[in-house]
């Protein structure tokens, strides 16, 4: 089997995610045989650095030995079990766990098998919630500018990146749409935590003008990863979640991406001290391994559906491979690691040697900006430095950068013009400094002519 034989077999069958299929005639598609830690090996013998933790779900390195063991443990006792009127060891200690590390009041967790799936889970539970509590007019969401919760109809209705959400419109349900606290935006002399504030006040009007009709606000904390990984302060999950309570709407945080460490702490709500009401987890919740997804709420909506069954109240959600064994397992481990090996602490010097890996990229003459939190380190490209102008999206000027760095060994996948490194956990600083050189000479090349 080689690069090309597998390709070949693979177009003339397959139909990939979030791809132009016709660029694979001039793209080759990479046919991955093997990972080892932040590597991946082709059938031809090339290696690939992942710095985008394949989509940012791997938090520990492919072949991870520690998970690997648990999901061969699990394999041999039970690998998955109806997860209604029956239940499992395996998620019933990741639950217990998740309920125990998430910000407080978050008692309850229920389980889907995929992002987009907890999205839709979490607004559901919180129209539902107000219409046991007899609050029907509440039927609306609020969501910023911006945005990105998945891609079924509900999680990319409460989106709002145009390139997935245009073309669907017809089929989406109305939700309001606020101007977002992105400090990309941010005037000169200003700082994120003015800026963010500032943009608040648009928040609080809409809940202010809507709140009788309105269910819940989701957001995405601290980094709107798929909106091109931008960015924006604490003080505003802090006003935020003041003014849902004020308001009486729930906040929905979406940590699907940013969860389990990538902020730089646990939970990026935790930079804030809040905890929202509902919080949807997946990606990072099994090290990557397998698909699972969780949301977890307090045992207060918990109460609101509990009652005879004659009532009609209950959550009739559900998935057939909720609470599956072997991605519950694959949790339990991914949770095991962060406990034993000082992942919060050993992020924080990763995230500095990858702050300094790109420090030269400011001064760039087409690098408006380079943003960090934590372990995501965002360069954003432009035409024109001085005014901002974006380079013409018809360029793909990103894909160029793409190509380079995979012609050198390197997973670098960009959102548009913007270029970031998104790396496991376990990455060395040799590696950092790799990626950074790569990214640096793709960019020469993108920007060229
Ligand atoms: N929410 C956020 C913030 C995400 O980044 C993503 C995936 N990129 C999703 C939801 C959807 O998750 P999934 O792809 O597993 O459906």
């Amino acid at each position: 089997m080689t690069n090309q034989s597998l390709s070949n077999r693979d177009l003339s069958v397959l139909w990939h995610p979030c791809t132009q299929m016709k660029d694979h005639e001039t793209f080759p598609i990479i046919p991955i045989k093997k990972g080892q830690g932040v590597w991946l090996e082709d059938y031809d013998g090339n290696r690939y650095l992942d710095a985008i933790s394949s989509w940012w779900v791997n938090l520990f390195g492919h072949a991870n030995p520690h998970i690997i063991a648990a999901l061969k443990d699990q394999l041999d006792t039970l690998e998955h079990v109806i997860f209604a009127g029956f239940t499992h060891e395996s998620a019933i200690k990741l639950a217990e766990k998740l309920v125990e590390i998430a910000p407080e009041g978050l008692d309850r967790c229920f389980y889907a098998d995929n992002g987009s799936a907890a999205v839709e889970v979490a607004l559901k539970m919180s129209f539902h919630y107000w219409r046991n509590r007899g609050q029907t007019r509440k039927t609306q969401f609020i969501t910023l500018e911006n945005s990105y919760h998945g891609e079924t109809l509900g999680a990319l209705a409460v989106g709002n990146v145009p390139l997935y959400k245009e073309t669907y419109a017809p089929l989406l349900m109305d939700v309001i749409t606020v101007p977002g606290p992105d400090c990309y935006n941010r005037e000169t002399g200003e700082s994120w935590a003015e800026y963010s504030t500032r943009r608040f006040a648009l928040m609080e009007q809409t809940l202010q003008q809507h709140s009788e009709c309105v269910c819940a606000v989701i957001i995405e904390p601290l980094v709107q990863c798929a909106g091109n990984m931008r960015m924006y302060d604490p003080v505003y999950l802090k006003l935020l979640r003041a003014a849902c309570d004020k308001y009486q709407v729930h906040l929905i945080a979406d940590e699907i991406a940013v969860g389990f460490g990538r902020t730089g702490t646990l939970f990026a709500c935790e930079q804030a001290a809040i905890g929202p009401d509902f919080m949807c987890l997946s990606k990072g919740l099994t090290g990557g391994y397998l698909p699972l997804s969780a949301v977890l709420t307090s045992n207060q909506i918990y109460q609101a559906f509990y009652d005879d069954y004659q009532k009609l109240t209950a959550f009739l959600h559900s998935h057939s491979y909720t609470g599956n064994a072997l991605a519950c397992r694959a949790g339990l481990a991914t949770l095991e690691i962060f406990r034993q090996h000082n992942v919060i602490e050993n992020n924080k010097q990763l995230a500095g040697i990858m702050a300094k890996a790109a420090a030269r990229f400011s001064g760039h003459p087409h690098v408006a900006e380079v943003r960090q939190k934590g372990m995501i380190l965002a360069i954003e490209l432009v035409k024109n430095k001085q005014t901002r102008e974006p380079y013409p999206w018809q360029e793909r000027r990103g894909i160029k950068v793409y190509q380079y760095a995979l012609s050198k060994g390197v997973l670098l996948r960009p959102l548009g013009n913007v270029i970031y490194f998104m790396p496991p956990y376990i990455i060395n600083e040799e590696e950092l400094l790799v990626i950074a050189d790569v990214a640096w000479d793709g960019i020469q090349c993108a920007v060229k002519d």
